[in-house]
């Protein structure tokens, strides 16, 4: 196994003890990627391509056979235990010779009906391991990204954007949200996408009041914000972008909440620095849209960490305990939504620096398409 995968599993291993565990089941499918570098994705909560088992001093990645030779190729050296059955049935054959007591599972993605079975394959087995819910072990390691990592996410921001540009060149007024979600998926994938972070959005006119509106059959028409939220998937890592463009003229209600929003992100983007509190940073974006009247406007939070995932540690919003620090990269992403009217929101990333921050977006936050 590659170097920094042992260095990740020894960092992990440091935190086992203040868990209260002396092993851990790794099956969150960015957690697993991110520690032995196996590229299986779990295509639904309920089929999972392997778990990772991490001990004091032994690795085992349990899986199944369609995924033996793929596991074999891209971890060398790592242990595969091959189950026939269940992972949960064979759970007390694939812990024989671990000398596990305490197994930790990641309780953000352990199903209620599979952690039931591994409890009855234990003590049907009459294995005395107790299972010990965790939170956030390894996820508190991808808090902080690496240079790798952060010209991985780079690289996938910059597809997306390069996608942007190619798909605005043939989206246009009389074509549906779908039609122009669709030109935006593609070029993704022409532009060197493996896959996408999460369907692209596409909101016309009223529309683009609902942050996370679905691309329907509604048509673009000149004059009216168009929300695109898209982003790329290489490598495994995640971009995430937003962008509100009017084909045509703004009103001036529209030019002023675009405005109002740019302003917001750009105060937002300029008081990121490493100690900076999330909770702190929400609040300039969002006392800045409030003096302006739209303060009830903004009803999400401000933004969300990016990697291996699309949304991950940090969450920027009114609730957050979060201190931003050296290596974290984040979303920076308010908007202004007007029920029955439409909505602005300019979503960039950033990646805070040793003394600052930067963001990694090439793409202005235009108001009109001929703009960019
Ligand atoms: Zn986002």
């Amino acid at each position: 196994m590659e170097p920094r995968f042992l260095k990740r599993i020894e960092t992990l291993r440091g935190s086992f003890a203040a868990a209260g565990i002396d092993a851990l089941m790794v099956r969150v499918e960015e957690n697993r990627r991110y520690l032995c570098g196996f590229t299986g994705e779990d295509s639904q909560m309920d089929e999972s391509a392997g778990t990772l088992f991490v001990t004091a001093d032994r690795l085992l990645l349990a899986t199944d056979s369609r995924f033996v030779t793929q596991v074999e190729t891209e971890c060398p050296g790592l242990p595969v235990y091959c189950y026939r059955k269940q992972m949960a049935r064979e759970l007390p054959d694939i812990l024989a010779g671990l000398s596990v007591l305490r197994l930790g599972f990641e309780d953000a993605r352990l199903s209620v009906a599979e952690f039931t079975l591994m409890e009855k394959s234990l003590a049907e087995a009459g294995n005395k391991t107790a299972l010990v819910a965790v939170r956030e072990l390894a996820e508190k390691l991808r808090l902080t990204k690496d240079e790798s990592e952060i010209s991985a996410i780079g690289l996938s921001l910059f597809i997306a954007e390069q996608a942007f540009l190619k798909a605005l060149s043939v989206i246009r007024p009389g074509m549906t949200e779908k039609q122009a979600a669709w030109e935006l998926e593609k070029a993704m994938r022409e532009e060197g996408a493996d896959s996408l972070s999460f369907p692209v959005i596409a909101a016309a006119g009223e529309n683009a009041a609902m942050p996370h509106a679905i691309p329907g059959h509604r048509v673009i028409r000149a004059g009216e914000p168009v929300l695109f939220d898209w982003g790329a998937r290489k490598n495994g890592y995640c971009s995430d972008i937003s962008r509100t463009v009017f084909f045509g003229r703004p009103d001036d209600t529209f030019r002023k909440v675009f405005d109002a929003v740019r302003e917001a992100q750009s105060r937002a983007q300029e008081a990121v620095r490493p100690g900076a509190e999330a909770k702190a940073l929400d609040h300039v974006a969002r006392s800045f849209l409030d003096s302006l009247g739209f303060g009830d406007k903004f009803g999400h939070g401000l933004g969300h960490g990016v990697g291996l995932a699309v949304h991950e540690a940090p969450r920027l919003s009114p609730l957050s305990e979060a201190i931003l620090a050296p290596g974290m990269i984040a979303t920076i992403e308010p908007g202004v939504y007007l029920p029955g009217l439409g909505g602005v929101r300019l979503e960039n990333m950033v990646a805070v620096t040793e003394t600052g921050a930067r963001v990694l977006n090439s793409l202005p936050p235009a108001i009109a398409t001929e703009m960019l």
